[in-house]
């Protein structure tokens, strides 16, 4: 952590800042090419991801630079037809750097996830993804969404 003393101005938010934020907002973590990353699927296409690469790496003890300083926010459309592999991408946020308050950082991830968020929900709006799956969630989102407003107009 040679970063992060005293009187430095580059202070790294600590990995455990980012992921309890992302788990509480409901993301999935998993690991890509040694990177910790954030994955939320959208409800409208499960084809659809939206991905937080964090600069975290995966293996604590791993020194390997990943070549990477900021975290990135992007989301993409993968959909396996008949054995081939279709990847489109979706979205691609500003870059954030992992330096300075915590707070900001986070804010600024936030800030990024609902950019994200919204674009993946047009871009799922068009496709009208017909896979089973997808209608499902669909299905089974609109009925949360109403047991919600029940509940809330009680
Ligand atoms: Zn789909």
């Amino acid at each position: 952590m040679k970063k992060s003393g005293p009187g430095s101005r580059f202070v790294e938010v600590p990995p455990d800042a980012i992921r309890d934020f992302l788990v509480e907002k409901g993301l999935v973590e998993g690991c890509v090419r040694n990177e910790v990353v954030f994955d939320m699927k959208n409800h409208n296409c499960r084809h659809i991801t939206l991905r937080v690469y964090t600069t975290i790496a995966c293996a604590q003890d791993e020194t390997r630079d990943l070549g990477e300083d900021a975290i990135r926010v992007v989301a993409f459309y993968e959909r396996d037809v008949e054995g081939s592999l279709i990847r489109k991408p979706v979205f691609k946020a500003a870059k954030i750097l992992r330096t300075g308050s915590a707070e900001k950082v986070l804010s600024r991830i936030e800030e990024r996830l609902r950019e994200g968020y919204a674009v993946c929900n047009r871009f799922a709006k068009e496709q009208q993804c017909k896979h089973e799956d997808c209608v499902k969630s669909r299905i089974d989102h609109a009925l949360r969404r109403a047991a919600q407003s029940k509940e809330a107009s009680k």
